[in-house]
């Protein structure tokens, strides 16, 4: 891959992505794969006047050892370390950027139960810390190729091609053309543009349709708001942009009110496990019966991890016609598969698609009707064929979706 242009993706990740501000310090936390381009991303970093920039490496086989010979006891244990960097973290609002490159099944043969519940003994000790952070900084997850991710997406290719392959893929669906930034600019314009259309009608529900089965009314929220492309910080208002490559339209629907059967269009990779060709049914809003012809037992724990994982935190809007479903791969990544289909998304809601969110407390967002949960797990329910309506409180049918594309 020619070094310009990852130089420009670099570039686009630090400026456009996190959008680094004079003094802040940065995590990074990715894999090992792509050592010369991290060291791109953390001299860009340097250069808009990153204070520190720390390095979290992460090696997927190591925390693959970890989850087979750890006590349950050890991997439930949150250290004075980690305590000591979420404090860190809050006092210096800081910036943290995930660049991806796992192997979607790198975790096979672990035992989910054991980090599920690992999982949710540490959940109550850092939920207070990710409240109180909340919205407060910039994130942003971005990808690049590894051996085995490249070899999952391209079993049939030498693994120097399959690699080749992924980098044009991930270049190409996040932008990383002539002027990446100016692409940005555009693409958040357009997504504002149709946000600003949803939230015009406030629509009380969606109504999706499927020949797949799909046929499902989600409830939206009286006070909740589509959101798309970049975001701002609360208080310091710093523009950022959380997903490299982002296409979705989301919103938080409200608690309670979701009904009928979806069947999900692409297979979903949870804990290093793929569950695959699963349908979910829900009624009062929570997900009562599902199914799955692989890992089912993956897909049954992951939604009663907690009382809120049942239900939904997320529905968001991509058409089907979009840059990362006309690559006409199959990711097995969720950054890249969320973005490549409409989706919903099990566990945590977010409270920045609440009006008025800035001026109420966690709970008052709760109460409000946003789900509250340890996980926020997306699966994909687009379809070629995919029809969405809105309905508005006065019974007003608008078409949002025709033929899996937005009809607005
Ligand atoms: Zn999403």
């Amino acid at each position: 891959m020619q070094k310009e242009r990852l130089k420009k993706y670099a570039e686009l990740i630090v400026k456009c992505g996190l959008n680094v501000q004079e003094g802040q310090e940065i995590i990074v936390r990715c894999g090992l794969d792509q050592p010369e381009f991290i060291t791109m991303v953390v001299e860009e970093c340097y250069k808009r006047g990153a204070a520190r920039v720390k390095m979290e490496w992460l090696h997927m086989p190591i925390t693959k050892l970890n989850y087979l010979y750890r006590t349950e006891e050890t991997l439930s244990e949150v250290t004075e370390v980690e305590i000591a960097e979420w404090e860190r973290r809050l006092k210096k609002s800081t910036c943290i950027l995930f660049i991806d490159s796992d192997d979607p099944d790198g975790l096979s043969g672990t035992d989910s139960g054991k980090i599920s519940r690992s999982d949710m003994a540490r959940f109550p000790i850092i939920k207070p810390y990710r409240d109180a952070l909340e919205n407060k900084y910039q994130w942003c997850i971005a990808a690049v190729p590894g051996k085995e991710w490249a070899h999952k997406v391209f079993p049939d290719l030498p693994i120097d091609e399959a690699m080749e392959k992924m980098w044009e893929a991930i270049l190409s669906t996040a932008r990383v053309d002539s002027d990446p930034i100016k692409a940005w600019d555009e693409h958040n314009k357009n997504l504002a543009k149709r946000c600003k259309f949803l939230n015009d009608y406030k629509f009380a529900s969606l109504e999706y349709k499927s020949a797949n089965g799909t046929d499902f009314k989600v409830g939206l929220n009286p006070k909740g708001m589509f959101h798309g492309g970049g975001e701002y910080t609360l208080g310091t208002n710093v523009y950022f942009n959380p997903n490299i490559p982002s296409e979705e339209v989301f919103t938080s629907p409200m608690r309670g009110l979701a009904e009928g059967k979806v069947v999900a269009t692409k297979p979903l990779s949870y804990q290093g496990k793929l569950i695959e060709n699963f349908w979910v049914r829900f009624e009062g809003g929570k997900a009562v019966e599902v199914y799955a012809e692989k890992n089912m037992d993956v897909l049954e724990k992951m939604i009663s991890m907690d009382e809120g994982a049942a239900y939904l935190g997320e529905c968001a809007l991509i058409a089907h016609d979009s840059p990362i479903n006309n690559t006409g791969i199959l990711f097995y990544s969720t950054l890249f598969d969320e973005n490549a289909s409409c989706h919903l998304a099990f566990g945590r809601g977010f409270n920045e698609c609440l009006e008025g969110f800035e001026n109420m407390t966690v709970e008052e967002c709760q109460k409000a009707g946003i789900n509250s949960s340890m996980i926020h797990v997306d699966f994909m329910i687009g379809s070629e064929d995919m029809s969405i309506v809105g309905v508005t409180k006065e019974g007003e049918r608008v078409t949002i979706f025709k033929d899996g594309n937005w009809a607005i």
